[in-house]
């Protein structure tokens, strides 16, 4: 696991076992005894599963593509977290990932434990029979550990509804006669997918931004101003300006988000630069987003990377190079690309006072001191990416009930559980000035530490 995680594990958990309202009952040497095991409970993954996928490509030769299945932690209920697609996958990224989402399945009481998948692979260098082939050879590996009440994997980065339909397959032909909806999640719509699945990780991370500067912040304002809390400070200097927005990466959670921000007309606010892995698009007078989404899903998705492109997509923009983005002078920048975006030879010339995190890990501790120290407003991505995992739940407890659920259904459930986790950390954020990781983190573990002491597993 990335030191950063195991430190702000350990951090949260000193400020709670000093608080005497947590787990009354522990007191003294047992106490200290049960701080050992809660850090070394909650910072190793309980299963690394590894294999090297022996694939007959189409091209007739044989590869072996290591693979990877991280069991992190279910105390509270199955195993559950995507499959990521990327040729920079590594053992550590997966545990890192996988621990994540135990915490963020805590903080938004969803009744999961953390799992997390990966495959070393570009599929952008690989035809769909092949890809098929992938997807299936992973189910086949690993399909003793998973299953709807063990183990449910989900799209994530470089997977899609796709990948999901077919592996839900594979499954469903190794284990006749078993239950098998609930074996993936994330899956297309016509295979007992949920609706707003997809579009539900992007409408959640701007949910968040705007339920955290117009919802809270209005509705606090008197108490907010009253407070000596940097945090506070940034937040009320945003209140009632039209803002300029940056979204990193227009995949599926940057371009749904830049989209809801987009729709969001009475706001008043821009997105003046979007980015994805070739290039930045900026106008300081806000770019057409609606235009852009088209664009990109009939072109494969791909931003327009030349003026004829531009042209075509009728976007007025500047093309920049790709990491210009970041560094845009903007109030608010979404991160939805991947890890470690935001790091020592960037974070000084980060200008936006609020960051979202779309992406998982997108700004290094370093960074994430640096920026938090100044004011910036860091809404982490535990507490802003759950949407993806919540409505997964959706789809999981859809499948079960075979009771389909209409899209503003799911989309209002889904925002009306992530404004139950606001509610719950918000109020401790602009209280007490401790970055908002902090304060997820040390609800996300409360949770997880009551449940062990309650099992009897502490002791
Ligand atoms: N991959 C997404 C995440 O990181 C969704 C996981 C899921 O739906 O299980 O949260």
């Amino acid at each position: 696991m990335a030191n950063n995680t195991v430190e702000i594990i350990q951090d949260s958990l000193h400020a709670l076992l000093d608080d005497k309202t947590f787990l009354p009952d522990l007191k003294g040497e047992a106490r200290e005894k049960a701080f050992t095991s809660l850090v070394s409970i909650l910072s190793t993954p309980n299963h690394v599963n590894k294999s090297f996928l022996r694939i007959a490509l189409k091209n007739g030769s044989v590869v072996r593509i290591p693979s990877f299945r991280v069991q992190h932690n279910n105390i509270l209920g199955p195993y559950k977290g995507g499959i990521r697609f990327h040729e920079t996958v590594s053992e550590d990224e997966v545990v890192n990932l996988a621990s994540l989402m135990t915490l963020k399945n805590a903080l938004h009481e969803v009744p999961f434990g953390g799992g997390k998948g990966g495959v070393v692979i570009n599929p952008r260098d690989f035809g769909d029979k092949d890809l098929y082939l992938i997807c299936k050879k992973y189910v086949q590996y690993f399909s003793d550990i998973l299953g709807p009440d063990k183990d449910i994997p989900a799209p994530d980065v470089g997977t899609s509804a796709r990948e999901m339909d077919w592996m839900m397959g594979e499954y469903k032909s190794i284990r006749p006669g078993e239950s098998y909806r609930g074996s993936f999640t994330g899956k297309s719509v016509e295979n007992g997918g949920s609706l707003g699945r997809r579009e539900a990780t992007g409408k959640g991370v701007y949910y968040t931004f705007r339920y955290l500067l117009y919802n809270f912040v209005n509705e606090q304002e008197k108490w907010l101003s009253e407070r000596e809390n940097i945090f506070a400070k940034t937040a009320l200097s945003l209140k009632e300006k039209s803002l300029s927005l940056a979204v990193q990466g227009f995949g599926n959670v940057g371009s749904v988000a830049a989209l809801a921000a987009y729709q969001c007309n009475h706001l008043n606010n821009k997105i003046v630069a979007v980015s994805d892995r070739n290039v930045t698009l900026y106008n300081s007078d806000g770019l057409d987003i609606s235009n852009l989404v088209k664009f990109v899903t009939d072109q494969n998705g791909d931003l327009p990377t030349t003026e004829e492109q531009l042209k075509h997509a009728d976007v007025k923009a500047t093309i920049m190079d790709r990491d210009k983005v970041l560094t845009a002078d903007v109030d608010v920048l979404f991160l939805a690309a991947l890890e470690n975006q935001i790091h020592r030879e960037n974070m000084k010339e980060i200008k936006s006072p609020i960051i979202v995190e779309g992406a998982n890990a997108p700004v290094t501790t370093e960074a994430d001191d640096f920026l938090s120290e100044k004011g910036v407003i860091i809404i982490p991505d535990i507490l802003a990416n759950a949407g993806g995992v919540i409505v997964s739940y959706f789809e999981w407890l859809q499948g079960r009930e075979t009771q389909f659920y209409s899209e503003e259904e799911v989309i209002s459930k889904l925002y009306e559980k992530m404004q139950v986790t606001f509610d719950t950390v918000l109020p401790q954020f602009f209280g007490d000035p401790f970055p908002l990781r902090q304060n997820c983190y040390i609800h996300a573990v409360m949770k997880l530490s009551t449940i062990l002491y309650r099992q009897g597993k502490l002791y």
